[in-house]
């Protein structure tokens, strides 16, 4: 008695993905899935799982250090006011800057210990990530 396609928990599951990518469902939806949330304990548990991934996922992006900063130097230029091409002796410095920010980070990273394992933290939360990912992916092709 397999293969049963308006299995509730999978429907479940796949509004609830769909109100990640989406950041919200139809009211209707939103009442069904919280009903069966409330009834089956796998899917209240997927869900708070979920939560917790993409939780992860937003704090790891605050390790990337380096996009943020060049996005910040690049809109510094664009600002600059002087009409006569931003100087290339200007972006020079800039880019002077941001080797040496990021240079810093680094050895800090390196002398501290906790600068390190933060850093470690991340990268394992993104591999854990990409690992649930794949896992996830393999799975709905496998079921469709
Ligand atoms: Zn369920």
């Amino acid at each position: 008695m397999n293969g049963s396609v308006d299995n509730p928990c999978d429907k479940t599951k796949r509004l609830l993905e769909l109100r990640m990518d989406e950041g919200a469902l139809a009211a209707d939806e939103m009442a069904d899935v919280e009903s069966h949330l409330k009834s089956c304990k796998p899917c209240a548990q997927w869900q708070r799982q979920m939560q917790d991934i993409v939780a992860a996922a937003r704090a790891s992006a605050q390790f990337d250090v380096s996009e943020a900063l060049t996005q910040r130097i690049l809109s510094a230029v664009e600002r600059e006011p002087s009409g006569k091409a931003a100087s290339a002796a200007q972006v020079g410095s800039m880019l002077v800057l941001l080797a040496a920010g990021a240079g810093v980070f680094v050895v800090d990273s390196i002398e501290s210990l906790s600068g390190l394992g933060s850093w470690c933290v991340g990268l394992a939360v993104m591999l854990v990530i990409q690992t649930i990912v794949a896992g996830g992916q393999a799975g709905n092709q496998a079921g469709g």
